[in-house]
């Protein structure tokens, strides 16, 4: 069931998303070669509960960390630990935090130190996937307008576009109806309406897509064990268009580069 928020629902949602959003940029300041992704785990729950919100990860499916850190060939839900980065990793960070009644949802991955040009390069499609696709978010398109501007982008540079998981419908909870392809074709699926919020959020992959999930149950890498890509903005569709909720002063986006 897709739950359908009033213009002062979605005003309320600002908050959760610019906190969310202030929550990002603090752990991307933290990502540099020698921490680890725990710390960043530490600092940012502390900096969540601080301001009176609630870590939208921790506890949910049983995730047990406040941040999913992703490094290089990890996807998604990777989960925070004694990992240190390294110089020419890259880190897909994915947070958000729940005040309000609201949940936030944005991800970014941070360059740490200096990828390849490759990587870089996969890294900057993959924003341009994200921003392709929210540009489609408008009353009257279609759910597969969204994965079709992600998928055809990422394609034609070349890379894998994610199958197994996929944006979705955000609200009280984390995920709501509907699910939010990064593939699809034009006119297809769920017809989007004023008032739907949604979390787009392409996941590309530098060689194929195909993957599996670790041992842990959770963290998700590529079989070719080549990095993946992963950036996120929770969205409301609104008679003017597509509004980014997780957006704070600085705007909508991070830095690439991580580093304080
Ligand atoms: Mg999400």
């Amino acid at each position: 069931m897709i739950h359908i928020k009033t213009p002062a629902e979605i005003e309320e949602f600002k908050v959760a998303g610019s906190l969310s959003k202030a929550v990002l940029r603090r752990a991307g300041r933290m990502v540099r070669p020698g921490v680890t992704t725990r710390e960043i785990d530490q600092v940012v729950e502390s900096f969540i509960r601080l301001h009176g919100a609630v870590p939208g990860f921790k506890g949910l499916y049983g995730f047990p960390a406040s941040i999913c850190a992703s490094v290089n060939e990890e996807i998604v839900h990777g989960i925070p630990s004694e990992r240190v980065l390294e110089d020419g990793d890259i880190i897909s960070i994915d947070t958000g935090a729940t005040t309000g009644g609201w949940v936030g949802d944005n991800a970014w991955t941070f360059f740490v130190g200096e990828p390849s040009r490759e990587v870089k390069a996969l890294c900057e499609v993959t924003l341009d996937c994200l921003k392709a696709g929210i540009q489609q978010a408008v009353p009257g398109n279609h759910i597969g307008d969204i994965g079709h501007a992600v998928q055809s982008l990422a394609e034609r540079n070349g890379f894998g576009v994610v199958r197994e998981y996929v944006g979705h419908g955000v609200g009280h909870v984390m995920h709501e109806d509907p699910n939010v392809p990064n593939f699809g074709k034009k006119g297809r699926g769920v017809k989007l309406q004023v008032g739907m919020v949604i979390a787009i959020e392409p996941m590309i992959t530098l060689g194929s897509f195909k993957n599996h999930t670790l041992a842990n149950g959770w963290t998700v890498v590529t079989n070719d064990g080549k990095p993946a890509a992963h950036y996120e903005n929770t969205v409301a569709i609104t008679k003017d268009g597509p509004v980014i909720l997780t957006q704070d002063a600085e705007g909508p986006w991070c830095a690439f580069q991580g580093g304080e």
